[in-house]
């Protein structure tokens, strides 16, 4: 069982497939063993030339908009740093529990004797889950 505290995911864009097995994992063990890509915590953005595995971090807010609002340049294409950044947060959609609107946040599936139901599935070894020395508070 993974304590979040210890742990990291380590995200390799090179090896994703944009295959989104990881996100109908998590949205089945995360919605009584029922596909739905809108309750999954981590979501893959395709970017110009590569897949991003994204998992949703901690909460900017649960109500107030974030301040912190860019746009990230990558070769010759520029994104809204909303699609890229991790933060759980109520402006953004791609994180909110559908019925609710209450942020998601990745637990790691914690609650999982399996470990995290994403890593499992990803086959090509995109994700990995990396102990670190350090406890701390938030993933
Ligand atoms: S399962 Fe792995 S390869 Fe497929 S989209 Fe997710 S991270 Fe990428
Ligand atoms: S570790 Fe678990 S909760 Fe986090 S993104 Fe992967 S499947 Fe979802």
């Amino acid at each position: 069982m993974i304590d979040p505290r210890h742990y990291r995911m380590r995200v390799d864009t090179n090896k994703c497939t944009g295959c989104r097995h990881c996100e109908m994992a998590c949205s089945m063990v995360h919605n009584q063993d029922k596909v739905n890509y809108h309750r999954a915590r981590i979501r893959v953005i395709a970017l110009e030339d590569r897949f991003l595995p994204l998992i949703a971090g901690p909460y900017v807010s649960e109500t107030e908009e974030c301040a912190s609002k860019k746009l990230v340049q990558i070769g010759d294409k520029v994104y809204d740093q909303c699609i890229l950044c991790r933060a759980s947060c109520p402006n953004k959609s791609i994180f909110k529990e559908p019925d609710s609107g209450i942020p998601l946040k990745c637990d790691f599936c914690a609650f999982r004797e399996e470990g995290p139901a994403c890593v499992q599935v990803c086959t090509s070894g995109a994700l990995e889950i990396i102990k670190i020395e350090e406890e701390v508070e938030e993933i």
